[in-house]
C-alpha cells in the first residue's frame, strides 16, 4: 500500500507513521529525517537546506522531488511506502501523482493550540532521535540511548509558528485536493497514540479490503 500522512508539524504523523510501517512491513519515508541526516552529515543537500529548515520554510519543490523520486526507486518500496511530510505543497502533490498513485492519505487533524503545546515542548535525543514531552519528562537523559534531550531548532516558539502558517498557507490545501480523489480518511490528532493508531488501523483495514 502506498500511503501519505498528511496533517500540521506535531500532529504525530511521524509516530504514527512509523507504527503502521512496523505493523504492515513497509518503510516509512520522512523527507524531515532525511534532511535532517543530510544536515548533520553536512551534505550538498543538506547544506542547502539548512536555512530553510532551521527558520521553518518549506525547501523548494525541485530538491524535495529530487529526493523522494529517487527514494522511491529503492528495492524496500516495491510493496508500498508511507510518506511523511512529503507533499506538502500542491506542486509536489502534483508531480508526485505523475510518477506514482497513492492508495490512501490519512490526515490528522487538531488545532494550532495543541500543536503550539506540543512542539513548544518537544525535547528530542540528539543521539537517537527519540522524541518526548516536558510535561512527560521523568529523566534529563534519553530513555533509550542516555543521549543529550535538546530542542530542536525549529522547535522554538517564533518558528513553531512560522511552520504552522506555512502549513496552512501551503499544505492544507492538500486535503481539498485528495478529498477531490476521494482519498482522505480524517483522523483526531488529539487522541492518544494508542486511540490515533485504533482508528488508523481501522481505516487501513477498510481500505484493504
Ligand atoms: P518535518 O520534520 O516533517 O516537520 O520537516 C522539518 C522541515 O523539513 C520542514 O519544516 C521543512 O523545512 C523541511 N521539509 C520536510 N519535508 C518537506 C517537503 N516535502 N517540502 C519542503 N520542505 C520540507
Amino acid at each position: 500500500m502506498k500511503i501519505l500522512f498528511l496533517g500540521p508539524p506535531g500532529a504525530g504523523k511521524g509516530t504514527q507513521a512509523d507504527m503502521v510501517a512496523r505493523k504492515l512491513g513497509i518503510p516509512q519515508i520522512s523527507t524531515g529525517a532525511i534532511l535532517r541526516e543530510a544536515m548533520k552529515a553536512g551534505t550538498p543537500v543538506g547544506l542547502d537546506a539548512k536555512s530553510y529548515v532551521d527558520s521553518g520554510l518549506l525547501v523548494p519543490d525541485d530538491v524535495m522531488i529530487a529526493l523522494v523520486r529517487e527514494r522511491l526507486t529503492e528495492p524496500d518500496c516495491t510493496r508500498g511506502f508511507i510518506l511523511d511530510g512529503f507533499p506538502r505543497t500542491l506542486e509536489q502533490a502534483k508531480i508526485l501523482d505523475g510518477f506514482c498513485k497513492l492508495d490512501l492519505v490519512i490526515d490528522l487533524v487538531i488545532s494550532d493550540e495543541a500543536i503550539v503545546h506540543r512542539l513548544t515542548g518537544r525535547r528530542v535525543c540528539a543521539d537517537c532521535g527519540a522524541t518526548y514531552h516536558i510535561d512527560r519528562l521523568t529523566s534529563d537523559t534519553c530513555l533509550k540511548c542516555s543521549g543529550a534531550l535538546i530542542i530542536r531548532q525549529d522547535d522554538a516558539p517564533e518558528t513553531v509558528l512560522n511552520r504552522l502558517e506555512v502549513y496552512h498557507r501551503q499544505t492544507a490545501p492538500l486535503e481539498t485536493y485528495y478529498t477531490q480523489m476521494d482519498l482522505l480518511r480524517e483522523v483526531d490528532g488529539a487522541l492518544s497514540l494508542e486511540d490515533g493508531f485504533t482508528a488508523i488501523d481501522s481505516i487501513l483495514r477498510t481500505a484493504g479490503e
